[in-house]
């Protein structure tokens, strides 16, 4: 369920008067029996979801649950995106079981959490995420296990009762529950009417909310998004004043979030409404700025390589975040490096100092982990030697480990310039040929002009000579 939670941080700090229904009992709110809220239960023959688009391990999780006489009902994004007829990629469930109680009926089981404790049924590489129904605030007089730090939660273990619960989530779409003792939708805030009118409405007041957690100003972006839906105005109103309290929020949650954005399958969509509500700043500032120079070639090098990422996810394919993050930053890369070589700094050290510089900066806000920066600053630097067109260069460009990513990042770069929109086909070119016809074809030496498109006929290259050049200064070239 929600956000970020750190698995290594697992139980280490439940605490211990949580541990017992009598406590569950003690910390559950009178408002357990308030009928204050309106239960508006949709039976099953009014709604479409059916248990043959429920995962197995899901059904299992809530049949196991409400045998043991507990309620258990899926909840969150899977009804949201059943009602909508399309196919989860998770099934949450929710129930009045403790996690401890949840536990003990699977043996498949592990609790993990402190923000928010959860327990995980895993089913093979398929995990069932059960949550326990969260209760309302302090308001209600409940002692509990609430930490709020500027209006922030940090942390949240006051069980609830199912009303509560809906309460305490984000958008009305999203908290729908799905009653597996019945087949009915329970719909306690209105979401079945916001998915007919495709719009997105935060529940309660909404800057107490993303005071609460910022993350869900980008939540409502990426929904909106996946969805093609709309941010209801009273949603998207508090961005402006409220977008700067993302810089505040954990940059490894920050990765997360923006995997779901940029590599679900929704990508350029997220991109061109996190722009649109001006939040894209406070996630990727260097982005921001190359944008806000007025650099089309550089929107239009983001947006394809993004759609071309939603075309691989609709086919399956693997899409690596590396390559995502590349493109993203590219523009400041680039601008640096150009400015820092200008000013009579080796060429490839402006590269390397320009990547190491983007992304220590990016860091802060998007915590990309390294194995990530690793392969975005060999994409990087990798772009200007496809510009050194000679024969012991081509092939050791060609034998790279990144060679394949940073050709189609070249290709993207097309935007850029003609020159570069033929570099990109002299190297799609030079890689069909043999590697004898494409030896004899390429010069010994740097050729003089950056634009070469054809490898040089083999006629012209005929005349090279076999000797080796005695003091070609190149370190370790074989
Ligand atoms: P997706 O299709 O991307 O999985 P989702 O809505 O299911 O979308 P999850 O992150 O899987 O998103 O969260 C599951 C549910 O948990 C949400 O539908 C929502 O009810 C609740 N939730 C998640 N994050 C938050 C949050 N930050 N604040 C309040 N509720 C949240
Ligand atoms: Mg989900």
């Amino acid at each position: 369920m929600p956000d970020g939670i750190d698995a290594r941080q697992a139980c280490s700090a439940i605490p211990p008067d949580l541990e017992t229904r009598k406590d569950f009992e003690r910390l559950n709110p009178i408002a357990r029996n308030d009928a204050k809220l309106a239960m508006p239960i949709i039976p099953r023959e009014q709604h479409t979801i059916s248990r043959k688009n429920i995962s197995k391990a899901a059904l299992r999780v809530l049949y196991r649950l409400n045998e043991a006489g507990y309620d258990a009902y899926l909840v969150g994004g899977a009804v949201r995106d059943l009602l909508l007829g399309g196919h989860p990629k998770d099934f949450d469930v929710a129930t009045n079981a403790t996690p401890d109680e949840v536990k003990r009926l699977f043996r498949n089981c592990r609790l993990i959490g402190r923000r928010f404790r959860l327990a995980h049924v895993v089913y093979g590489n398929e995990i069932i995420e059960v949550a326990t129904f969260r209760g309302a605030s302090e308001e209600v007089g409940v002692e509990g296990d609430r930490h709020i730090v500027d209006g922030r939660i940090v942390r949240d273990n006051v069980w609830g009762t199912i009303e509560e619960d809906a309460l305490r989530r984000d958008f009305r779409v999203n908290a729908m529950y799905y009653d597996i003792s019945d087949f009915s939708v329970r719909d306690y805030v209105g979401g079945m009417k916001d998915l007919d009118n495709c719009v997105l409405h935060l529940i309660g007041d909404p800057a107490t909310r993303y005071r609460e957690d910022p993350v869900r100003m980008l939540r409502a972006v990426r929904l909106a998004a996946k969805l093609d839906f709309r941010i209801h105005p009273s949603a998207s109103a508090p961005f402006s004043e409220l977008g700067p309290l993302l810089s505040g929020v954990a940059p490894a949650r920050l990765f997360d979030e923006s995997l779901k954005m940029f590599l679900a399958g929704h990508g350029l969509k997220s991109f061109r409404m996190l722009e649109e509500c001006k939040l894209l700043k406070f996630m990727f500032p260097a982005t921001a700025r190359a944008l806000k120079r007025g650099d089309e070639a550089l929107r239009s090098l983001i947006e394809q390589g993004l759609e071309n990422t939603d075309a691989r996810v609709a086919e399956g394919k693997s899409v690596t975040p590396a390559f995502l993050f590349a493109v993203l930053l590219w523009g400041e890369v680039r601008d640096l490096a150009h400015t820092w070589g200008t000013q009579g700094k080796d060429v490839n050290e402006a590269w390397a100092r320009a990547a190491a510089h983007v992304v220590a900066e990016q860091c802060q806000r998007v915590a990309i982990p390294r194995r990530f920066t690793i392969t975005m600053e060999e994409i990087w630097s990798l772009q200007p030697r496809f510009e050194q067109i000679q024969r012991k260069k081509v092939f050791r460009l060609l034998a790279h480990p990144r060679f394949r990513a940073a050709f189609d990042f070249l290709l993207l770069r097309a935007a850029e310039s003609p020159a570069i929109g033929e570099l990109g086909q002299w190297w799609a070119h030079a890689q069909q040929l043999p590697h004898e016809t494409l030896a004899a074809a390429l010069p010994l030496h740097q050729a003089n002009a950056t634009g070469e498109a054809e490898p040089a006929r083999p006629s012209a290259t005929r005349k090279r000579k076999r000797r080796r050049k005695p003091a070609a200064g190149k370190s370790g070239a074989g």
